[in-house]
């Protein structure tokens, strides 16, 4: 479905054609709806060309290697380090968060674009491996080799880190990218796709196009080599089918219901704290942002009242240093209300906030306790400044509550003495011990999903591989005395064989 101005869904009969009728498309400011920027609206015919022209583009990047592409894109690192700010002035313009969140988020995509350059040949240059006993005459190799065109459609929330991920590990890893942004964050997409061609102005090795869901399903359908698609299950489960029409392969990081288990023994202040970071900042609007909380019976009210004191104190705002901007998509607004509501009608207990808090655009901080399992609070993503706070008898009745979902992105145990042990035991990509969110912040950690939050990886060496193909390579060094693969052997050679196999491998 199309979305209007603020991401309202478009119900209107023209919906499904306005799009690739209408030559552009507005991003409008969420906190005062003032028009940010206006757009072109890219059909399939224009998707297609950009993704031919990469695929030229590509060549002449992959011959620079490695030393060559670090060194561009070293350039454009501290490009973005130089022009931060700017680069902040229109994430908040377009997603309506806080200046500093928005800094923050470009100092994790610069981080990650540093490490990415730096490592991409030492993990992705041909290798030596072992050939084995039977193939004891070949000299063996393995490299990963760049893709070709990486097609990347990402989300409003995080509009510059999340596709960064793919786009930063894609390049450097020798591809040319097609990044598709958000409607309702073009501008960013925009804006890195510029600055990028500042530093490497002879081929058009990142190029953005613009539009709606359609240019999304274009660019899927135009003869990638990839698809890294970053957004909500359900649109993750349409690009997979749209991306199965010419088997293109897909890496799919979706939505998730992060949960934080407190343990009994746990540093309760530095839990609660990272409770109210983990689900409030960025007003709630965070992939991996902390949803629901399962704590130890034993320091549940204590814990209860740290978390109320902090959520307390904070304000949503439209000014650029408020804690939380607004609800960017507008349509998420009742969703919001939604589960908040519901929970209270199937008796949850509102800590801080409750239904009046929904006053969009923005949300107040909610913090709902004894909220039965079987509520969409509990089960279903709210990106929202919310958080459920349910008690547990145990640390493992935690963990087993946590698993209890179709999601699995991220999670966090707060534990002095189980931290290692408990973590192990959560079906998720990620999780953060004693900290929260942190591991999307070291370069060196893949991540991604299991279950409904997707699967491949972006980050770290597992990253730089998603964008590759691996080649092996046997090279023979000298001929054996016995060469079993060819039509000229003797039956000799084979119980030769079975000798050396039984003693070799059969005790
Ligand atoms: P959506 O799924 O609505 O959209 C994601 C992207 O897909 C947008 O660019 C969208 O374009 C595009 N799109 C929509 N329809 C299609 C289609 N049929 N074919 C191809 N592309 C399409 O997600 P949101 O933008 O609302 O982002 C929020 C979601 O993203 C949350 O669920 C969040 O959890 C998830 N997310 C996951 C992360 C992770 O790493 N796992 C990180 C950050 C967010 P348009 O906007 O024009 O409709």
């Amino acid at each position: 479905m199309t979305q209007t101005a603020r991401g309202n869904p478009d119900t209107s009969a023209e919906a499904d054609i306005r799009p690739v009728e209408r030559a552009t498309f507005e991003s409008y400011d969420p906190r005062t709806e003032e028009l940010v920027g206006s757009h072109p609206t890219h059909d399939a015919a224009h998707v297609d060309e950009a993704v031919r022209t990469a695929r030229g583009a590509q060549r002449w990047w992959d011959e620079l290697g490695f030393a060559g592409r670090k060194q561009r894109l070293d350039a454009w690192r501290k490009l973005l380090v130089r022009r931060i700010d700017e680069a902040a002035g229109v994430i908040c313009s377009e997603t309506g968060k806080p200046v500093d969140d928005a800094r923050l988020e470009l100092i994790l995509v610069i981080d990650h674009l540093h490490w990415a350059s730096k490592h991409a040949e030492s993990v992705l240059r041909r290798r030596k491996v072992s050939p084995g006993f039977l193939m004891a005459n070949q000299a063996a190799t393995v490299e990963y080799l760049p893709q070709g065109v990486v097609g990347v459609i990402g989300p409003w929330n995080y509009p510059a880190f999340t596709p960064m991920g793919s786009i930063a590990y894609a390049l450097a890893a020798g591809n040319a990218v097609v990044f598709k942004p958000s409607e309702l964050t073009p501008g960013v997409g925009r804006w890195l796709a510029d600055t990028f061609a500042e530093i490497v102005p002879e081929h058009p090795v990142f190029t953005v196009v613009t539009g709606y869901g359609e240019t999304g399903a274009a660019l899927c359908r135009s003869g990638v080599d990839k698809l890294a698609f970053t957004g909500s299950t359900e649109t993750g489960k349409r690009v997979m089918e749209t991306c199965s029409e010419t088997l293109t392969p897909v890496l799919v990081e979706c939505g998730g219901k992060d949960a934080l288990v407190v343990d009994a023994d746990a540093d309760l202040d530095a839990a609660a704290d990272a409770a109210v970071w983990g689900a409030m900042s960025n007003a709630g609007q965070t992939c991996i942002g902390v949803e629901r909380v399962y704590v130890v019976e034993t320091v549940a009210e204590r814990f209860l009242e740290l978390v109320a004191e902090r959520a307390d104190k904070l304000r949503p705002g439209g000014e650029p240093r408020a804690d939380l901007g607004p609800i960017t998509m507008a349509s998420q607004v009742e969703v919001i209300r939604r589960h908040v509501d519901e929970a209270l009608n199937l008796g949850a207990r509102a800590v801080v906030g409750g239904s009046d808090s929904v006053r969009p655009p923005f949300v107040e901080p909610v913090v709902l306790t004894d909220v039965p399992p079987e509520a969409e609070a509990v089960r279903e993503e709210t990106f929202g400044p919310t958080i459920v706070v349910d008690r547990v008898t145990s640390a493992d009745e935690g963990i087993e509550r946590a698993n209890a979902s179709r999601y699995g992105l991220g999670a966090t145990v707060f534990s002095r003495a189980r931290g290692a042990e408990l973590a192990r035991r959560l079906r998720s990509g990620m999780v953060a011990v004693n900290s929260v969110i942190s591991f999307a912040a070291v370069p060196a950690l893949p991540f991604g999903g299991v279950g409904e939050s997707g699967f491949g990886r972006i980050h770290g060496a597992d990253g730089l591989r998603e964008f590759t193909r691996s080649q092996a390579v046997t090279r023979m060094k000298y001929r054996m005395p016995i060469n079993p693969m060819t039509f000229g052997r003797s039956s000799r050679t084979v119980r030769h064989l079975m000798r050396l196999v039984r003693m070799l491998r059969g005790r």
